[in-house]
């Protein structure tokens, strides 16, 4: 029987088990598959766990998708994903700026065509209509920044396209990428809104997709296998013939197995040397608060000129989320959290009171700096042996590092080993 051996059980990993396991239903055909992950959970940057001092089942951070991530989709399908996504009833974007006081809210048309563009309630205050085909010079750009691909209208930029830029590319706009934007608005607002109604999970990412994902595999036959580091690939020739565990056991490859590697970008350059990743990586903090607060009708708002970026109220849980975050590394974990109920306060306009109950989250590497550099850096699924398959949010998906980019570098390893 052949087996694949998938390495790293974040998204991209699951993603690959998922489509694997299923052209071997019940694990009773001619596949066998072993997930190795290193951690002592599955879900890698895109995880939950409980807080025993909140009381709290917590997210390592917000993750919002959107209705046009297609992958994302399949995946939950493929996963049989009950406790799902929530979304408000459109695509409906609140924004609060902090210094002003000001509050609006973008409201997508349904369809490709944008009628919202010509109505002044549903666009950015003190805008015009015409200030938005810089998007369509943005459908042109190549090697640029976001910042440097055009001169952008103001407000418009301050109050729409660097919050998005920032959110989605997880890194300062004067850096990132238009190209990486460009493909990310492609897929979505040129979409039109039908694309663009944001999702996440109110209930949990773990309970979203990440046990869902295990429970079908392990239905299926899959071993899954925690605390298990690979720490070595034995190379013959143009395959792999062993993996070592960081135990030191080794685990033979007969002919016909296959390796999916989808673990960090630093990890993949360790076990191949040689191999070229990204080398830039940006920080996300996410302050959790025991606290209530209305949810309105997104269950979000993205905030200017605060700390806090974005705004999510769950059950019993007000969290922000600060993307491109590496400046605040040194801060101290108070401070920060002081910073950003502050900004709360102004949201909910409600007077000055206590610091509630609260978690910082710091994720250091959170995602590859979504920089021209970095992307001329990220390799393909096929990287020179055989029976291996690359995957990963870092991977050449021609996305930035998204749920949406990690599950389709899942399918695309799984569909490479399947023709191999
Ligand atoms: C705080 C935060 C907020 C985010 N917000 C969003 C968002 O709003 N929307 C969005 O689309 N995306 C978001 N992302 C990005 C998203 O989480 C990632 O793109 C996705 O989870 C990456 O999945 P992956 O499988 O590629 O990598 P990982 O999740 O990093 O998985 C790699 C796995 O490999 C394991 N591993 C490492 N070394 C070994 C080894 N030697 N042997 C075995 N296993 C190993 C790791 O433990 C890990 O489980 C966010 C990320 C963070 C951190």
């Amino acid at each position: 029987m052949r087996t694949i051996h998938v390495i790293g059980a974040g998204l991209a990993g699951l993603a690959a088990a998922l489509a694997l396991s299923e052209k071997a239903p019940g694990g009773k055909g001619e596949l066998r598959l072993v997930l190795h992950e290193a951690g002592p959970q599955a879900g890698g940057r895109c995880r939950s766990y409980h807080d025993r001092e909140l009381g709290l089942l917590l997210d390592n951070g917000n993750h919002l998708v959107l209705s046009g991530n297609g992958a994302v989709r399949r995946y939950l399908a493929m996963a049989g994903s009950r406790n799902g996504l929530a979304s408000p009833p459109g695509p409906i974007y609140p924004f609060f700026e902090r210094d002003s006081g000001l509050r609006y809210e973008i409201r997508f048309s349904a369809g490709r065509f944008p009628f919202w563009l010509f109505d002044p309630r549903r666009r950015v205050p003190d805008t015009r209509a015409r200030d938005y085909a810089a998007l369509a010079h943005l459908l042109r750009a190549g090697e640029e920044t976001v910042l440097g691909a055009l001169p952008w209208p103001e407000p418009l930029y301050r109050r729409l396209i660097e919050p998005l830029a920032i959110a989605v590319l997880n890194t300062d706009p004067g850096e990132a990428s238009a190209l990486l934007f460009r493909r990310v608005l492609a897929e979505t607002l040129l979409k039109g809104g039908r694309a663009l109604i944001p999702a996440f999970p109110p209930h949990g990412l773990g309970p979203c997709f990440i046990e869902p994902a295990l429970a079908t595999l392990t239905a299926r036959g899959a071993e899954i296998r925690l605390n298990q580091r690979i720490a070595a690939l034995r190379l013959e020739g143009n395959r792999v013939a062993a993996l070592r565990t960081g135990r030191g056991e080794e685990i033979a490859l007969s002919a016909a197995d296959g390796v999916v590697l989808a673990v960090p970008p630093w990890v993949a350059a360790e076990l191949l040397p040689g191999l070229k990743v990204p080398e830039r990586f940006e920080s996300i903090l996410n302050i959790h608060y025991r606290m209530e607060a209305p949810r309105g009708e997104a269950g979000f708002w993205g905030i200017l000129g605060g700390l806090a970026q974005w705004v999510f109220v769950k059950e019993g849980v007000v969290s922000v989320t600060v993307s491109a975050a590496n400046a605040t590394l040194e801060e101290p974990a108070e401070a920060l959290a002081e910073r950003a109920f502050a900004d709360i306060t102004a949201l909910f306009a409600r007077p000055p009171s206590p610091l509630p109950p609260y978690r910082v989250i710091r994720e250091k590497r959170a995602t590859f700096a979504a920089t021209p550099e970095n992307e001329r850096r990220r390799p393909g699924p096929r990287v020179g042996l055989a029976n291996l398959a690359l995957a990963g949010d870092w991977t050449a998906t021609g996305l930035p590092a998204t749920i949406e980019g990690a599950i389709r570098s899942g399918f695309t390893a799984a569909e490479v080993l399947h023709a191999a």
